[in-house]
């Protein structure tokens, strides 16, 4: 008999936590998962999958034109927030069913209670205590509010699926992956959309490129952005009693955010007066704070029993994921390494390869593909064009150009295709695409640029024509090299 209650207690129920428990009770481990909330965590329950259900949702508002231009005759239709909604917390039910009924038949045992960590093989759940041989922490991330007096008034990305109604208008602060996702998202569903960042251009980390090229089509679809702007002063419009001064005295600050915040509630609202940077005022119903997520790591005993926590509330982990305790290990956007769902679910196995099948297995975070659902998306892969030119002397070959589909209707959208070659060696270091389907297509790219591919290999597959990413592979000669 084990001296322990379990082989493995996993602490979240997200995509990562929910992976790894599932492939250690695979091996025959015991083994107890703990979530406080809903399972799925934050890619099926307040994430990925309902903003990419949004970004369906939003992206039938250019058909209807489109339809028209091709010889539809159909007339623009009626958005009803409150029907999609309907239908996306029953998908998002059906979803966490699945979760639950995995972890079920794997013979996981499900405690729906928030664990704390006792000591290096203890946790306390529920009230009760249970031992672990080995402990995994894998309690995700959360969205952050900027410093800001009254920044509780706004809301974070987790509200917006839970929101009464659409607001009419809605300033959006931040200009990273989930700002710039959801201005696109609510100007498709008709929403006035401002959006404010404080840097000189948004989706700061990408190439430049690409993120010019965003910004433009984000303009161009009615988002009205301002890059180095913040926002400095917020109260309700109508001078609302829950404002300054409820900060100022002391009222309890973090409990409202846990009320604006509750998954399950209602999300409160009205205008909101805002003052900027440059001296603009304005008033918003309503305002989205997308400035940043900070690791779950808060009230958990993690320090105490000698978990070592880094300077943005993550939990330090080496190449294994294991911690400072040698029992207790920790996987995905807690640990703050590269926040992407599949990135957490790879961690996880490999954490079950690491653990329970003696095959010690780092995880590989290099070349990792990924996409941002603006409209149109940015697919992405290896090093950006500023990156490579650090490191190496490079070519670019780069085009930009309508694409048939849409200029056929009129648009004037266009779309990007860029590969960054080494000069030397003629590897793909980067691969960029910005395009209708962008996520779509950089998931095949990634495999070629992840297996070495040269610029030469790329040009001797023939293209598929006619589409957009035969681009990809035709670019003859490079616009700039050194
Ligand atoms: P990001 O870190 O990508 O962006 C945060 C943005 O907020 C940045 O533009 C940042 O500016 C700005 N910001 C931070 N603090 C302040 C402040 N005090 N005042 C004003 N602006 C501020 O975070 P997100 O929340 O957008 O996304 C978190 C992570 O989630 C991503 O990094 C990604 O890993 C993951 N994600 C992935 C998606 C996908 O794969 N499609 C979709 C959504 C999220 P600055 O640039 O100047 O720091």
């Amino acid at each position: 008999m084990s001296e322990f209650d379990y082989d493995l207690f996993v602490i979240g129920g997200g995509s990562g936590g929910v992976r790894a428990a599932r492939v250690a009770a695979a091996t025959g481990a015991k083994v107890a998962l703990a979530e406080s909330s809903r399972m799925g965590g934050t890619c099926v329950i307040r994430g990925c999958v309902p903003k990419k259900l949004m970004v369906f949702a939003s992206s039938y508002r250019e058909g209807f034109s489109d339809a028209r231009a091709y010889g539809w005759d159909v007339q623009d239709g009626e958005f009803h927030w409150d029907k999609f909604q309907g239908q996306l917390h029953k998908e998002l039910d059906r979803l966490e069913g699945v979760y639950r009924k995995l972890l079920d038949s794997s013979g996981v045992e499900i405690f729906d209670a928030r664990a704390t960590l006792a000591d290096a093989h203890t946790v306390d759940v529920g009230g009760e205590t249970k031992t672990a041989k080995h402990i995994l922490v894998a309690t995700g991330g959360r969205p952050v509010r900027p410093d800001l007096p009254n920044a509780h008034l706004g809301i974070v990305s987790d509200d917006i699926f839970h929101l009464d109604a659409l607001p009419k208008s809605l300033l959006i602060v931040g200009g990273g992956y989930i700002a710039c996702e959801f201005a696109c998202i609510m100007a498709g569903l008709g929403v006035e959309v401002t959006q404010f960042y404080r840097g000189a251009q948004i989706l700061r980390g990408f190439d430049d490129e690409a993120r010019g090229l965003i910004a433009e089509m984000m303009r161009e679809q009615g988002i009205d952005l301002h890059t180095g702007t913040n926002i400095v002063d917020m109260r309700p419009a109508d001078g609302d009693a829950r404002s300054e001064s409820d900060a100022e005295m002391g009222a309890d600050v973090q409990q409202m955010e846990a009320l604006q915040t509750d998954v399950d509630g209602d999300v409160e609202g009205g205008p909101l007066w805002v003052k900027s940077t440059n001296g603009r005022e304005g008033v918003f119903d309503q305002v989205l704070f997308a400035t940043g997520r900070a690791p779950n790591t808060d009230d958990m005993g993690l320090e105490e029993v000698g978990v070592q926590i880094g300077r943005r509330g993550e939990i330090v982990v080496d190449e294994y994921s294991q911690t400072a305790v040698p029992s207790i290990y920790a996987i995905g956007d807690v640990t703050n390494r590269v926040n992407l769902t599949p990135v957490a679910i790879r961690e996880g196995m490999a954490f079950v390869e690491t653990v329970f099948k003696g095959n010690p297995t780092p995880v590989d975070h290099e070349l990792i593909p990924s996409a941002i659902f603006t409209q149109p998306e940015y697919g992405s892969v290896g090093l950006t064009e500023e990156e490579a030119r650090d490191q190496e002397e490079i070519e670019v070959y780069c085009t930009s150009f309508r694409p048939m589909q849409t200029a056929f209707a009129g648009k004037p959208g266009r779309v990007l295709m860029k590969l960054v070659v080494s000069k030397e060696s003629r590897k793909v270091l980067g691969c960029h695409i910005v395009a209708p389907n962008a996520g779509e297509m950089i998931q095949l790219a990634g495999i070629a640029v992840k297996m070495g591919a040269t610029k030469e290999d790329f040009d001797r597959t023939v293209a598929v024509h006619p589409t957009m990413s035969e681009e990809i592979v035709t670019m003859r000669d490079p616009i700039r090299a050194g």
